[in-house]
């Protein structure tokens, strides 16, 4: 911690940014909140993994499987040491957000779920943070319900007491929004559902690379995260839970390391974190994972955050000056992400446009059906997220190739 941010510098630890297009122009990359780029340490560990230790996890004895669960069992001190988690067997690895969202929904609805009992997801929550849940209606009976978006993209806090019953199991809520960049408020929700006697889980899957998080501060029951959206590779990712509650959880794969002792007709499970380790896990992933969190730490949040605000409030009056552009949601607090659409242009076309001019946009729904449907934008939208090592100039190149699309589609 403590390094000032130098985002020339930080650009040259990516090596895909260093691309040029036949102009010799770099791609302007601004799709992070579908993954982001990865730096070269995170590379490096995975090729040294792979040609120097690849072994299986847990089991060898050999000097290769023992460095191998070393190195897997770092990563997860240091995400706990990231998240500020009290105990690093508190981190069980997935294989991304996705899987850890299936993974919470599972193990909390087989222990806690009963019939009729009510489970709170709020509108700006990823598809994978809603159908999970949604499952656990046909599966145990429970009742999701919907909790609303105002128009700026902010959830309606005067809504929340009205929606904690006696019967709410669990709320869910996302720390960052991937479409519009809200940042609820979360301490606040967390103390409200637990007064109510309700379980929290918080979607930090947008959160990770932008912003510092501390899951005991936060007092959240649950969190989940993606490896691949904070510079880590793909196939990586967690959960938490707190120690008191996930021993009270049950496995949800069956297979090796998450057994204690197994006859021909039962099995008593391992102690966390294995129970939720079944089979062989990403290991050169979660490995690279670990020298991602290492790049991040390297800067301080405090300057890291300076940067990306300075560029996404740049990006925001810049797209704003054009009279035929909408961005959408105005909420306090905006991280990372600004969705946007234009008079007279569909989101997929104005994607497809920029992208003559090398720049990578997202368009769509941005699995985010019903945020979508709730503000009105049934074509979707047009999405620019931002990463540590995107600046100023690029959002210019966005704005001069939206000129450039206007004319194509002129009102
Ligand atoms: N949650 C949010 C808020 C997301 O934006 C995404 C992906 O875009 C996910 C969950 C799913 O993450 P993963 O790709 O790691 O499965």
């Amino acid at each position: 911690m403590g390094k000032v941010f130098d985002v020339q510098a930080a650009r040259n630890d990516f090596p895909a940014l260093t691309q040029r297009d036949a102009k010799g122009q770099p791609i302007v990359y601004l799709d992070n909140a579908a993954t982001t780029q990865k730096p070269q340490k995170v590379l490096d560990a995975l090729m040294d993994f792979y040609t120097r230790y690849n072994a299986n996890v847990h089991r060898g004895y050999y000097e290769w499987g023992q460095r191998a669960t070393e190195a897997y069992e770092n990563t997860r001190k240091r995400l706990a040491n990231l998240i500020g988690a009290a105990d690093p067997q508190e981190i069980i690895f997935t294989r991304g957000a996705t899987e850890a969202c299936n993974a919470l929904a599972e193990i909390i609805g087989q222990r806690y779920f009963q019939p009729d009992d009510e489970i709170i997801l709020s509108e700006l929550e990823h598809h994978a943070n809603q159908i999970p849940w949604q499952m656990q209606q046909t599966k145990r009976g429970v009742r999701v319900k919907g909790w609303h978006v105002k128009e700026d993209g902010e959830l309606d806090l005067s809504q929340l007491d009205s929606l904690l019953t006696a019967k709410t199991k669990l709320l869910t809520v996302t720390h960052v929004s991937n479409v519009i960049g809200t940042v609820p408020p979360l301490r606040e929700i967390i103390r409200r559902a637990h007064a109510n006697g309700t379980l929290v889980v918080i979607d930090a899957a947008q959160a990770l690379a932008h912003l510092p998080i501390n899951v005991q501060t936060l007092d959240c029951d649950f969190l989940v995260g993606s490896g691949h959206k904070m510079y880590g590779p793909m196939g990586s990712g967690f959960f938490y839970g707190k120690r008191a509650l996930l021993e009270t959880l049950p496995p949800y794969h069956g297979g090796g390391t998450m057994m204690e002792t197994v006859t021909i007709d039962s099995f008593t499970p391992a102690a966390i974190p294995a129970r939720f380790e079944a089979g062989t896990p990403p290991v050169a992933d979660i490995i690279g994972l670990g020298a991602a969190i290492d790049y991040l730490q390297q800067f301080s949040w405090k300057s890291l955050m300076a940067h990306e605000d300075q560029v996404i409030a740049y990006a925001e009056k810049t797209l704003s000056q054009f009279p035929r552009v909408h961005v959408v949601g105005h909420p306090p607090q905006r991280t990372a992400v600004l969705s946007f659409v234009i008079d007279g242009i569909h989101p997929h076309d104005v994607a497809s446009l920029v992208s003559d001019h090398h720049i990578a946009l997202r368009a769509g729904y941005h699995c985010c059906q019903p945020l979508m449907h709730r503000l009105q934008y049934p074509g979707g939208v047009v999405r620019a997220s931002f990463g540590l090592y995107n600046t100023c100039e690029e959002v210019d190149r966005l704005a001069q190739a939206l000129e450039k699309v206007f004319t194509v589609f002129p009102l």
